[in-house]
């Protein structure tokens, strides 16, 4: 899908004019139900005005008088106006605009900077797997069922796989809240396959989101090949949405990367890979990997340089169990 930033710009507009003109068909419903709030409204706006007026005709007044009489009828107009609403059974704020993000009004940006909501948008336009969104709609916190991690010891020297998923369950849900202030700021989860690990990456996906954090979802390999197409730029068509997840690389709050030790590798891509994380390290942005290698092969597939970064800023947590996914749901 080629994402073209016009486009978003025009969503925006469109956004932000139809909150306006909602506001606009509510403000004049209460007028016709309360014509004295239309006349508020007006004298309000035309205050500041009238004191110009009247600074300007007799200049030699108290300037601080007269704003403290401005803002004492200011203020009375409003407290009428208040008790107005309330007594016709209109919220206070039922004519103001319902912006879908009150952040920046639906503008995408504060102070010229990309808002949170419009990076996202972004991001949501070129997930690859445009699936994501319904994903997390289905796996999250809400839909976690402990119950389906057995309950016995396989391993003497660790607890039952449920025990242990309830204690990651907790991790989880602790770092989705706390987001961003955790320590250290990104998680490894590793363990055989169908242990619950993309589950614990959705949850957190979902809720970090839904706290206005942007979040960055890519699969080991989607992150590797678009590292490549980065940097080869095979194709044109293409061009656009892989540098915009390029760039995301190293601005998104959080970065997902599913099923590392999948992707293929080149020498290229591997110093690529590991300038993503270091650049993510550096900027203090955290990062979530799950990969069904154990720690020792994760170290021997990506040499030293790149174990040491996860060594020293993740927290490495381990999932075990039966593959859940072939024993059925
Ligand atoms: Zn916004």
């Amino acid at each position: 899908m080629a994402v073209s930033n016009m486009n978003i710009m025009h969503e925006y507009e469109e956004k932000r004019r139809q909150a306006e003109s909602d506001a606009a068909f509510r403000r004049s419903e209460v007028y016709q139900k309360v014509p004295r709030i239309r006349e508020i409204d007006e004298a309000l706006e035309s205050t500041g005005l009238n004191a110009l007026r009247s600074y300007i005709r007799f200049p030699s007044q108290d300037k601080q008088q007269l704003i403290a009489a401005l803002k004492a009828e200011n203020h009375a107009l409003r407290e009428e106006k208040a008790a107005l609403m309330k007594q016709a059974g209109f919220e206070e704020d039922y004519m103001k605009p319902r912006y879908q993000c009150p952040d920046c009004q639906d503008t995408g940006f504060i102070d010229s900077v990309r808002c949170h909501c419009m990076q996202q948008r972004l991001i949501d336009l070129s997930y690859e797997a445009s699936g994501i969104r319904e994903e997390l709609e289905r796996n999250n916190f809400e839909t976690f069922k402990l119950r389906l991690f057995p309950n016995m010891i396989l391993d003497e020297n660790k607890p039952s796989p449920r025990k242990n998923m309830k204690n990651l369950a907790t991790i989880a849900h602790d770092y989705a809240e706390s987001f961003p202030d955790n320590h250290p700021h990104s998680l490894i989860f590793y363990g055989t396959p169908g242990t619950g690990k993309t589950f614990l990456c959705d949850c957190i996906a979902k809720r970090v989101l839904d706290r206005g954090f942007t979040v960055l979802y890519l699969t080991a390999n989607q992150l590797c090949s678009n590292l490549d197409e980065y940097r080869f730029r095979r194709n044109p068509a293409r061009a656009e949405q892989t540098q915009i997840i390029h760039d995301q690389l190293d601005q998104v709050d959080l970065l997902i990367i599913d099923d590392l030790g999948s992707e293929y590798l080149s020498q290229v891509t591997a110093a690529d890979l590991f300038e993503c994380f270091n650049q993510r390290v550096l900027k203090r942005k955290a990062t979530i990997v799950s990969t069904n290698l154990e720690p020792e092969k994760l170290r021997a597939t990506y040499m030293d340089r790149l174990y040491s970064r996860f060594t020293g800023y993740y927290r490495f947590l381990e999932f075990y169990g039966p593959d859940l996914r072939t024993l059925g749901r």
